[in-house]
């Protein structure tokens, strides 16, 4: 059974521990490729460090900002993931961006420190700037680097792609603290692995390329996917040699199936084990692996009060630190006009 009691009083941070600040758009319900690119870290992390895990709302909105009518929906989905996945609201603070109103307060304050050619120079603005070009988009690096500085994260976990932009961070913080005076952490990067996860087209698993296994899909579903996925073009028919090493099945077997190195890549390659067959192999291991989540993800969707009770607590401890941050912030800045001394 999985314990859903609302947990309304939480422990404030140790002082010992280390702050880390992650973040997720919200896309709806999660799926493989989340589960071991982001959440199973997550679970790992939250037993050493502290964690504030944002689902970040005001993101989504530089693409999605006419069309916002699910939104709520898809913040309580992923929500449900979180905890089915195993992050624990006692160890991880888990909040909606928007309902904590200092991040766009930092967000303004930090985009007086950067020019809009650095921001313009950005790799992920070059690469999209013909589809979005709004300024929310062009701000959307400080408003990232405003989510990490506003709990004066030590840590940020990230995969190498994501570098740059907690270097933006740490290098708004580093000039704040020397414009004004010391504020900020200079926050670092926790180098994350994060395997290669590819859907049935054989493209990066994602909810939008419709090629994912999401985590609430039925045993039944999970092996429709599986069956519909890209192989080895090469090996048409039992009997023919496949190259696991290209394969996206077999990147899915390394991370399900213990014996993958004996079991499934050596009779691949002579062709003795035939493609349905070995995804029907990965069909068990696979929902065998997801089957304690997908439970707990079935009793947790029947409790949608203690979902928002959990968000209500982690929006409520977040707004704590980052208050705190805050009043530091308007200090060093003179901006604290009522408790300025006259
Ligand atoms: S046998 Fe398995 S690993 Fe080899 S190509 Fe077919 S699906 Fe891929």
């Amino acid at each position: 059974m999985v314990d859903v009691t609302p947990k309304r009083k939480i422990e404030t941070q140790p002082a010992r521990k280390e702050t880390i600040l992650s973040g997720m758009q919200p896309t709806g319900s999660l799926h493989v490729g989340n589960l071991e690119g982001a959440l199973k870290n997550w679970v790992n992390l939250q037993e050493k460090y502290w964690m504030y895990l944002c689902i970040v709302d005001w993101h989504s909105l530089t693409a999605e900002y006419k069309d916002t009518g699910d939104l709520k929906d898809k913040i309580f989905q992923m929500a449900v993931d979180f905890l089915a996945a195993g992050l624990s609201p006692e160890k991880c603070a888990i909040f909606i961006q928007s309902e904590v109103k200092e991040h766009a307060e930092l967000h303004l304050i930090f985009s007086m420190l950067i020019s809009v050619p650095t921001l313009t120079r950005l790799p992920t603005f070059q690469e999209k700037k013909d589809q979005l070009d709004s300024y929310g988009f062009l701000g959307y690096p400080v408003l990232q680097a405003a989510d990490i500085c506003l709990y004066n994260a030590d840590k940020v976990p990230v995969g190498k792609d994501q570098e740059k932009h907690i270097w933006l961070a740490k290098d708004l913080a580093i000039r704040f603290n020397n414009t004004f005076q010391k504020v900020f952490n200079e926050p670092e990067v926790l180098l994350t692995e994060i395997p290669l996860i590819l859907g049935s087209d054989n493209r990066k698993m994602s909810k939008s390329f419709d090629n994912h296994i999401p985590l609430d899909y039925t045993e039944k579903q999970t092996e429709k996917r599986l069956l519909q996925y890209y192989t080895d073009p090469k090996k048409v028919r039992k009997g023919d040699p496949g190259r696991p090493e290209i394969c996206p099945i077999y990147l899915l077997h390394k991370l399900y199936t213990p014996g993958h190195k004996q079991e499934i890549a050596p009779p691949c390659r002579t062709g003795e084990l035939g493609c349905v067959d070995c995804k029907k192999k990965l069909v068990q291991n696979l929902n065998d692996a997801l089957r304690p989540i997908r439970e707990k993800r079935a009793e947790l969707i029947k409790k949608p009060d203690y979902i928002w009770d959990v968000l209500e607590d982690g929006a409520s401890r977040a707004r704590h630190r980052a208050q705190n941050v805050m009043e530091k912030v308007r200090t060093a800045m003179k901006t604290n006009y009522r408790k300025e001394k006259k």
